[in-house]
């Protein structure tokens, strides 16, 4: 390689590379590009020219990315879709690599303080999520303070957020996996004809491209599918700010314990059938929240008002205000006798975003099939009942965009109408579909086919040798 290249000389091999990709081969892009594309170029790591201002309008101007790194199985996102995917992908001896935009790996069920593990069970109480999910809870079962209330149905399991980061540190660090923290995905990568090729990401160490075969896209609100040109639904919902209070030895809400459903315990007003509910920014009155399994620690769960997920006006607002009102709450506690020495331990470092982006996938699941009791050939797990929803199947048609190639979302930004959405996002079922995402991203890699075309009753029996619950 010489040491110093032209900007001409630079383009050319670019473009060499990007005729690779427009021949829409399913190659693994590690092997096809591994001699072609050197990894870093020099004096590329830093972007020198900035951004001008012409008029009126700021222009960026075209320039190359450099490869950070080329893989075959790429997960945007380290939350509960994201984790469960990279671990399901790796056991089947694909190369993955994990990407998280924050410092730590769970996403909502540690940076948010969302403590409570909610639809695992049937309406006669029997378990039906297993798989990955499950191993996370065995960990936590075996660690001081990691879980509580486990297999004692109908009341949750609450994980403690410390124990569940270690936990997934612990499994990461011994995976194989090649993992980025502090990176944020910005951009889809897409060949000629539109199928995605991986993404790009921001980071200390500037603009980076990550080359993948298959994206798998678990960032929560479809970041990567909606840059690479997939069709969704913008939905707007209930924002909230969940925090840890300290010292204290009451509960508000057993045996509901902060639940999501709107009809139980919950601060804020009830929803209208899974639709937002008119939350506020201080929707507490001297709340105490429910118990955790830090001994005199009690995690305190937050409807909030309705706010633009994908709007950050809405989102540094509501990271504020939400902010001051706990604090209140707070201050409010301590004057009722006893209390006075219950103090605010934690706000959620990362704002409690329920949904923002749905899929439009291959298949939408909908509110009356799973009323219905819908059963579905590509079956991939199950939702257990919640609020007055039954248990319900999740097909795999809602991870497949209905259009764009080599990409698939796994957790809240799947394909299903809002009231559905409202149940597969919450932590269990995110586990789920992750699962059952990295198992069909990683057969596309070993059969060479797209996602839409994999295999589903391979797919299943994966999905039962990785110990899930298929009905
Ligand atoms: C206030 C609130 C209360 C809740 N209560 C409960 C409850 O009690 N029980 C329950 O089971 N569920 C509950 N939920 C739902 C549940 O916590 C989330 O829906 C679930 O964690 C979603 O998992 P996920 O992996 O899809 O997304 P997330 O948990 O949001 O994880 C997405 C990850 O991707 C990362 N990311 C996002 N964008 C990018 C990007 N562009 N590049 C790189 N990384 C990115 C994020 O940092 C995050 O780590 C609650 C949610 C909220 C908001």
């Amino acid at each position: 390689m010489p040491k110093d290249l032209t900007r001409r000389e630079l383009m050319s091999r670019s473009l060499a590379a990007g005729g690779l990709f427009a021949a829409g081969s399913l190659m693994p892009v590690s092997s096809t590009l591994a001699q072609q594309t050197p990894e870093r170029l020099p004096g590329q790591t830093e972007h020198k020219v900035p951004a001008s201002l012409e008029g009126d309008r700021v222009v960026q101007p075209r320039r190359d990315v450099p490869v950070l790194h080329k893989t075959s199985v790429l997960v945007v996102g380290g939350g509960p879709a994201g984790t469960s995917a990279a671990f399901s992908a790796k056991r089947m001896g694909v190369d993955v690599t994990l990407v998280e935009r924050y410092g730590y790996l769970g996403g909502l069920a540690t940076g948010g303080l969302v403590l409570g593990i909610f639809p695992l069970y049937d309406r006669s109480n029997k378990q039906v999520i297993y798989g990955i999910g499950e191993e996370f809870m065995k960990k936590l079962d075996v660690m001081k303070y990691g879980i509580i209330d486990r297999n004692k149905a109908p009341t949750y399991p609450t994980i403690d957020a410390e124990a569940f980061k270690f936990v997934l540190a612990d499994m990461v660090l011994d995976s194989g996996i090649t993992t980025y923290l502090d990176c944020w995905g910005v951009d889809a990568i897409v060949d000629s004809k539109g199928a995605v090729r991986g993404a790009v990401f921001e980071s200390k160490s500037g603009r980076q491209a990550i080359l993948a075969d298959i994206v798998i896209d678990c960032s929560g609100d479809g970041d990567i599918y909606a840059a690479a040109g997939a069709a969704f639904e913008k939905v707007t919902t209930n924002i909230g700010l969940i925090s840890r209070i300290g010292n204290i030895d009451e509960v508000d809400m057993a045996p509901g314990r902060g639940s999501e459903d709107p009809g139980k315990a919950m601060v804020g007003k009830p929803s209208d059938g899974g639709r937002p509910s008119k939350g506020r920014v201080n929707d507490f009155n001297g709340h105490a929240g429910n118990s955790t399994p830090a001994p005199h620690v009690n995690w305190l769960n937050m409807r909030g008002p309705v706010g633009d997920a994908l709007n950050v006006a809405d989102l540094t607002e509501l990271e504020l205000k939400h902010r001051r009102g706990t604090w209140s709450n707070v201050e409010k506690l301590r004057e009722k006798p006893g209390n006075e020495q219950v103090y605010l331990a934690e706000t959620a470092p990362q704002l409690g975003v329920r949904l923002s982006r749905l899929l439009d996938g291959c298949k939408k699941l909908t509110n009356q099939e799973i009323r219905n009791g819908a059963k579905f050939k590509d079956v991939i797990g199950y939702s257990g009942a919640y609020a007055n929803a039954p248990e319900f199947q999740i097909p795999y048609g809602t991870l497949v965009p209905a259009k764009v190639e080599n990409v698939l979302a796994a957790g809240r930004c799947i394909s299903a109408e809002f009231e559905v959405a409202d149940i597969t996002r919450l932590i269990p079922v995110c586990w789920v579909t992750g699962q059952a995402a990295g198992l069909a991203a990683a057969l596309c890699i070993q059969d060479t086919c797209k996602p839409r075309n994999v295999n589903v009753a391979k797919l299943q029996s994966l999905l039962h040798q990785q110990g899930a619950y298929l009905g």
